[in-house]
């Protein structure tokens, strides 16, 4: 129709001006709408091999973007159809990463996660490790989560869901975190409902009383929410099994190779996975790494995970204090399972489609048609490297991830080495 406007545009000129005229203005209006429809991407990556699990897709594929959403996957896309391109030749193409466990309502309460210094800010760690979406988990309640929205999610370029605490104040630190007269089971569903499009499940934190009630009321606001009840409780007064039991097909348990005396570990004096264990994944329990400054130990990831207790996801539960300890990022999370065993294959499918479901957002961690462009582009490294873990200890891997890209519904967000920038001239 462009083309078609302007040929009329050309006629109309004809009394007007010599014929030689017409046919450069013509000939420049033709080269000109051309051009237009040739560009009709706003970034092409090219080269790149592309794991996309929702989609099958495990090969070298471009993708092309355009108004923040992915517009083309396919073998061979020409980069004229593009205003900027980006050689992603040896690199991995991948959904942004998703990490469902972390804190990020931060504020300036001293000795606190909720609007506290104990939280971190999201954008300062996020796009860096390749991730893009972000699941905070309960710092809020629904008190305080109107606070945490204006001041944090709709603040930070990662996108940022949420598990919703079924405390009102959320991780407001002792003894008010534990006071049950304040988790109200209407309240929190009002909030969730309010919310809906962030809120993606329920949180039940540490709790240290004799009393159930905490943990009901949770699992009653995620069923009267149809969401899952995301458990980072320690819950000294009851044993594994019996929270186990309690959760349905579909709910997380976070920090899952912990060894510490307020939880009963996953292996038992034997170095054995303890059976109720492997029953609840069966069942349909999803089970999150939680790695955090204190959730992850080599004397039970190691074993659980040859064992078969393979981690849905890989929360790594970033906090001021897991950052710079064991845990570090998302990516040295990852390579720490490949150095355990884990396919490179999975770790990528496990820190992207299966996050996706497992908060019930298919909408994310896929490059499908139509979706929103949030993408890693990632470096397997070669070399000599060293995973710690919260007792202390080192297993060395061979194998490295690195963000070299990192696209935000279709902005460049991450750019390591500079990819998508112009070389220097003198
Ligand atoms: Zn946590």
């Amino acid at each position: 129709m462009i083309s078609i406007s302007k040929y009329f545009y050309c006629i109309k000129l004809t009394g007007r001006m010599s014929c030689s005229l017409l046919i450069i203005l013509c000939t420049f209006l033709l080269f000109n709408t051309s051009s237009v429809c040739a560009q009709q991407y706003e970034l092409l990556i090219k080269n790149g091999h592309v794991i996309d699990a929702k989609n099958h897709i495990d090969t070298k594929m471009d993708v092309a973007i355009r108004d923040g959403k992915v517009a083309e996957v396919a073998k061979e896309i020409d980069s004229a159809q593009s205003k900027k391109t980006i050689d992603a030749r040896g690199l991995y193409v991948v959904p942004g990463l998703i990490d469902i466990h972390t804190h990020v309502f931060v504020g300036s309460k001293p000795d606190v996660f909720a609007d506290g210094i104990y939280s971190v800010s999201p954008d300062d760690f996020t796009f860096r490790s390749g991730v893009t979406t972000v699941v905070d988990a309960g710092t809020s309640g629904w008190r305080n989560f109107p606070v945490f929205k204006e001041q944090v999610i709709d603040k930070s370029q990662t996108r940022i869901l949420a598990f919703l605490n079924i405390v009102a104040d959320g991780m407001n630190g002792k003894p008010y975190q534990e006071n049950i007269s304040d988790m109200n089971v209407d309240s929190a569903v009002s909030g969730i409902e309010k919310y809906k499009d962030i809120i993606v499940g329920v949180k039940i934190g540490h709790y240290e009383g004799n009393d159930w009630t905490p943990f009901e009321r949770a699992l009653k606001a995620g069923e009267e929410t149809n969401r899952p009840l995301f458990v980072e409780c320690h819950l000294p007064q009851f044993t594994l099994e019996a929270q186990l039991k309690k959760m349905r097909p579909g709910d997380i348990i976070t920090h899952s190779y912990e060894e510490i005396s307020e939880r009963m570990p996953v292996i038992d004096d034997q170095k054995r996975l303890r059976p109720f264990v492997i029953a609840a994944q069966k069942k349909g329990v999803l089970f999150d790494v939680g790695h955090g400054g204190a959730g992850f130990w080599f004397s039970q990831a190691i074993p659980a995970f040859h064992q078969g207790l393979v981690p849905n996801s890989f929360g790594t539960d970033l906090h001021r204090f897991s950052m710079n300890a064991g845990m570090k990022s998302m990516l040295n999370v990852m390579s720490k399972f490949m150095a355990i065993g884990m396919s490179f294959k999975d770790v990528i499918i496990h820190a992207t489609w299966n996050p996706a479901l497992s908060i019930k957002r298919e909408d994310l961690g896929n490059l499908s048609v139509g979706s929103v462009a949030d993408i890693s582009v990632l470096k397997l490294i070669n070399g000599k490297f060293g995973f710690v873990d919260a007792a202390g200890y080192r297993l060395d891997g061979s194998q490295k991830l690195e963000a070299e890209l990192t696209i935000r519904a279709g902005k460049i967000v991450w750019d390591l080495n500079g990819l998508s920038a112009k070389p220097w001239k003198p």
